[in-house]
């Protein structure tokens, strides 16, 4: 660790981002790696239908790899900013929080990287408090509208259903949870999805994060088809839109709103999604966020060693392993690749960093971002 400089942490706010992209073009003027994530467990006592990596869950998790190689995988990246850990539940297994979260932990607090926790905040609280300190956001999905959606989504991906009784204590631990940790002042961050289960809700969902569970920050993402959420359904770009503005409308303008992986960018001639664009920009406390995956970060699987560019692994799938190549060396091969050069535009005008190959695939399959991106050289530089 001597290598490194200690970084002192500034709090997370709305002008302090950790994990936006676009502060490593600030500072490097090029696309760095500076965060990885890191899948710490299979197991999970839920199986929501939009998890990630729902259908992967296991009920036993294998021996992770000796924590001596991901330290030295860590300390190869130069500019090491942020880490996230996701399973999983990361705080369900004792046996991972003992031999892989704590000392994952423990490294990023040594070296002054800011850390996120994917959690789903259901499981007794002392095992949340147990890590506080270390934590710098503590990442919660919420996308439900009723109890009956959190009884039925939340579990959707499971064989052998929990009684009703057993999953709404889970719902009450949740709820109790986030609202007593945002107490103690862990910082919060809970994230919806926009799609067609949670759009009549969008009001009540906004609510109860902002009152009940007194979250420091809503994040809306929109839903993509990828293969885990093949049963849910997007929403049009119209009905996004229209959702979008409609939570402009009825927020509390004291929560941080962060607007990640938007579909709606400068080049796009729309009067409706420029006219958006700049509500968002104007809009008292919200923020909008380039897509970390593969502009910023990798995923490492802590038991195979396998590293993917998204936790939406299967469309990339695997594209190295942490056992024979050094992280930044990897990075750069992806950057190198066609993939990522198809995708990974950048307009400075704009701070913009162009879509994920998801967003590509879903609304602009046809568009030559690259072809944007010198007409908006053009237009502005
Ligand atoms: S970076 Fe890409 S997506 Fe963003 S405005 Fe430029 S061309 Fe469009």
């Amino acid at each position: 660790m001597t290598i490194h400089q200690i970084r002192t942490k500034q709090p997370i706010s709305i002008n302090n981002d950790p994990w936006e992209a676009y502060t490593d073009i600030d500072m490097h003027n090029q696309l760095t790696l500076s965060n990885i994530e890191f899948t710490t467990t299979n197991l999970c006592n839920m199986r929501c239908s939009h998890c990630a990596v729902g259908y992967t869950l296991q009920t036993q998790d294998p021996d992770p790899l000796p924590m001596d190689i991901i330290y030295r995988r860590l300390d190869e990246i130069p500019h090491l900013k942020t880490m996230s850990i996701t399973g999983g539940e990361p705080m369900f297994s004792k046996k991972s929080i003992k031999q892989v979260v704590k000392p994952l932990l423990k490294y990023a607090y040594d070296r002054g990287v800011y850390v996120q926790m994917n959690s789903n905040l259901t499981l007794p609280q002392d095992r949340y408090l147990d890590i506080a300190e270390y934590i710098d956001v503590m990442h919660i999905s919420h996308n439900w509208g009723t109890l009956d959606e959190f009884a039925t989504v939340g579990f959707g991906a499971m064989e052998k259903q929990p009684p009703l009784k057993a999953k709404l204590k889970l719902y009450d631990q949740m709820l109790n949870n986030a609202q007593t940790l945002s107490d103690q002042g862990m910082f919060i961050s809970a994230e919806t999805m926009l799609n067609q289960s949670t759009l009549p809700y969008l009001t009540k969902i906004h609510n109860e994060i902002v009152k009940d569970m007194k979250c420091s920050r809503h994040e809306i993402h929109p839903m993509y088809p990828a293969d885990f959420a093949s049963d849910l359904n997007v929403l049009s770009l119209k009905e996004m839109k229209q959702a979008i503005h409609q939570l402009l409308d009825m927020r509390d303008e004291n929560t941080w709103m962060l607007f990640g992986t938007l579909p709606i960018y400068p080049c796009i001639k729309d009067d409706d999604d420029q006219a958006l664009l700049h509500r968002l920009r104007q809009s008292k406390n919200v923020t909008m966020r380039n897509d970390p995956d593969g502009r910023n970060r990798l995923n490492v699987n802590v038991f195979t060693g396998n590293v993917i560019v998204t936790d939406f692994g299967d469309e990339t799938g695997t594209i190295s392993n942490i056992k024979h190549d050094n992280l930044p060396t990897v990075f750069d091969k992806w950057l190198n690749s066609s993939l990522a050069q198809s995708l990974n535009c950048h307009c400075p005008a704009f701070k913009c960093l162009g879509p994920n190959v998801l967003v590509k695939d879903m609304y602009y399959p046809t568009t030559n971002f690259k072809e944007n991106e010198k007409r908006m050289h053009q237009l502005y530089n």
